[in-house]
């Protein structure tokens, strides 16, 4: 079953990922303690080489789990090392097993976590792809927040060479990657990719430098390529005589053609730009690096000081909102899309830069006016993740309706009409015909794309919980099979041409090795939209017996669920608890854990579980 987790919404996480003891053993092996590295580092200075904090990594004690969380991640190690060690990789992994053991100090970073989720909340996130469109443009989270205005002529510019330019509005979920939460990271980043990748999106363009780093190391398959290097220039003597220095982000240090690209923009305003002692390849981490200043300010805070130490009082240009965010408690600093919209105005301090909490509200009116000003294709926000808020909030939408409706009929008195019993009367008159035209219906529906859930309540209402799980199991089951076999006679070319991307490769090289299992598994895991996967898996090579068994057995928990709580549904809405409805309820209850409890089984299994985000 190990393979079933490959068709899951991303790929693991580290394209190589090596696990911990390979990595404590490469670096005990390879680092001879020169000191280059340690000179260099307040975090190494504090904690000795890089060979001795691998040597007394002792997995049982919690300062060895604390202790990765003070590194900036910022691969000024691995630039200076004359021996080609990696520390930064492993103190990575270490973060990793922290959170793998429960010992993070995830409180710490709450915040953090939490203005991630915001940035790919319904809410914050939108994706908006015109007609023919192959390249995105992805601002991230902290430009769009802080520059708006910026954001959006950025986007306009861009477009003037790229007319069929999308955009995409959300957060890469770096933070949770440099926090060691693989999990979460996979999953989130996994579905923004598995979108893109779903309609043909080819090359990204970003314009934050850790947005930058995610998609180059997680995205292979497009060309990722940073705004400064798309970015039309135009020559201008504005800042003839004035002198500017680079602030080159950690992240991109080895970056070298965006950081030329940087310069050249820089310069392209008459401005001489001017290196500091730490630049390119051997650049500082500003200080917000690792999210070290939620555990270790002080720390953290000693790059920035050995920052605003070397830029003197030269006017800092970056090209990391982030960075710029940070150091500018320090020093003179602004980001280089400022600069070339406003070289005078910018060095003078005069460009309305957004805080928190405002930023919020400037991602807001951002996305109304990306909405306003794309005509879309391809379009929505960003789905939340089976389990999480997102899912949660719907529900408790529905419960609040829900709750609405009742008072609502037991205040105008439309009760005396909602007996249940009466309606089961009535429609017990129609003799087979009821039944026949309510399995009929839902036999259409998966192929014409209607959703299942309502028409299932709607048998529970009519039919009551017996005869209800009957007619729905068997509709329901003969639908996704009339489904299966339209994509495998009728209209093979049809659905083809829709189910392009990646993931449903994915989903047929897996179906090839695993058969059966594959089916079970995405029907109680919900990777996949019902409706589509119907289709999807009338292309694969299963059997169709297998096809219709498979799907029967796993859609039945959910079936009787649904058809048990929605029998007693016209109960509740007159105000009464019947045992029926509570029951229900907790079946409801009791199925929305099924995905949790399987991916849980199959990772007791041995699976990796990388796989099954
Ligand atoms: S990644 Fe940066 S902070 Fe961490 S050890 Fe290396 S140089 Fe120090
Ligand atoms: S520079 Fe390389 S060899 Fe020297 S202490 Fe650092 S990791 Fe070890
Ligand atoms: S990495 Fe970019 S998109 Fe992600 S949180 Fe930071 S600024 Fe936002």
């Amino acid at each position: 079953m190990d393979s079933l987790k490959a068709i899951s919404e991303s790929d693991p996480p580290a394209t190589g990922k090596r696990r911990i003891d390979e990595l404590l053993e490469e670096v005990s092996e390879n680092c001879v303690e020169c000191g280059l590295c340690v000179s260099e580092c307040s975090f190494l200075e504090a904690y000795g080489t890089p060979r001795s904090i691998a040597k007394s990594y002792d997995p049982s004690s919690s300062s060895s789990h604390s202790l990765p969380f003070e590194c900036s991640l910022c691969s000024l190690c691995t630039a200076v090392c004359p021996y080609g060690v990696k520390p930064k990789e492993l103190f990575l992994e270490m973060r990793r097993e922290a959170i793998r053991r429960g010992a993070a100090p995830e409180k710490q970073h709450r915040a953090l976590t939490g203005y991630e989720k915001a940035g790919t909340s319904r809410l914050l996130t939108w994706r908006g792809l015109p007609e023919g469109c192959d390249t995105v443009f992805f601002p991230g989270c902290a430009l769009p927040g802080t520059r708006p205005g910026t954001t959006f002529d950025t986007f306009r510019k861009l477009r003037e060479t790229i007319p069929s330019l999308g955009v995409v509005l959300d957060c890469c979920t770096k933070p949770s990657h440099d926090l060691g939460r693989e999990e979460y990271f996979s999953a989130t980043f996994g579905e923004l990719k598995g979108w893109l990748l779903d309609r043909g999106v080819k090359r990204v363009l970003v314009a934050c430098p850790n947005c930058w780093k995610v998609f180059t190391d997680y995205m292979p398959e497009v060309a990722v390529e940073t705004v400064y290097e798309a970015l039309p220039r135009e020559e201008r003597s504005v800042l003839e005589g004035v002198n500017v220095t680079i602030h080159d982000s950690c992240v991109m240090r080895f970056a070298g053609d965006a950081q030329s690209a940087v310069r050249a923009l820089a310069g392209s305003t008459g401005a001489k730009v001017v290196e500091m002692v730490h630049s390119g390849e051997k650049t500082l981490c500003c200080g917000e690096g690792g999210a070290v200043g939620y555990v270790a300010p002080k720390l953290a805070s000693t790059w920035g000081l050995k920052r605003a130490k070397e830029a003197g009082e030269l006017p800092v240009v970056t090209f990391c909102a982030g960075c710029a965010n940070h150091l500018s408690s320090r020093i003179k600093v602004c980001h280089v899309l400022d600069l070339i919209s406003g070289p005078k105005e910018t060095l003078e301090g005069k460009v309305r830069v957004g805080k928190s909490p405002f930023t919020y509200l400037n991602r807001l009116r951002l996305k109304a006016r990306f909405k306003k000003e794309v005509k879309t294709a391809h379009s929505g926000e960003r789905p939340p993740l089976p389990g999480t808020s997102g899912s949660k909030l719907k529900l408790l939408l529905g419960v609040a309706a829900l709750v609405a409706l009742v008072i609502g009929v037991r205040a105008s008195g439309l009760g005396q009409y909602l007996e249940q019993e009466r309606l089961r009367e009535l429609i017990a008159g129609f003799g087979v015909w009821a039944p026949a035209l309510y399995m009929l219906f839902y036999t259409l529906a998966p192929s014409l794309f209607l959703p299942g859930l309502p028409i299932t309540i709607v048998g529970g209402i009519l039919f009551g919980p017996v005869w209800g799980v009957i007619y729905t199991i068997t509709s329901a089951t003969a639908g996704a099979c009339l489904a299966f076999l339209v994509s495998r006679y009728l209209a093979r070319d049809w659905v083809e041409a829709r189910l392009t991307g990646p993931r449903w490769r994915k989903l047929d090289e897996e179906v090839a090795k695993n058969g059966w299992k594959v089916v079970a598994f995405t029907r109680l895991v919900p990777l996949f939209p019902f409706n589509l996967l119907n289709y999807a898996l009338g292309l694969t090579k299963i059997g169709f017996l297998p096809y219709a068994a498979a799907s029967f057995v796993c859609m039945l928990p959910a079936t009787i669920a649904y058809i048990v709580f929605s029998s007693s549904l016209l109960d509740l809405l007159r105000g009464k608890a019947s045992l029926g409805l509570i029951a229900g309820i907790a079946l409801v209850a009791a199925v929305s854990f099924l995905p949790a409890i399987v991916k849980k089984f199959l990772r007791r299994k041995g699976a990796d579980e990388t796989i099954l985000k």
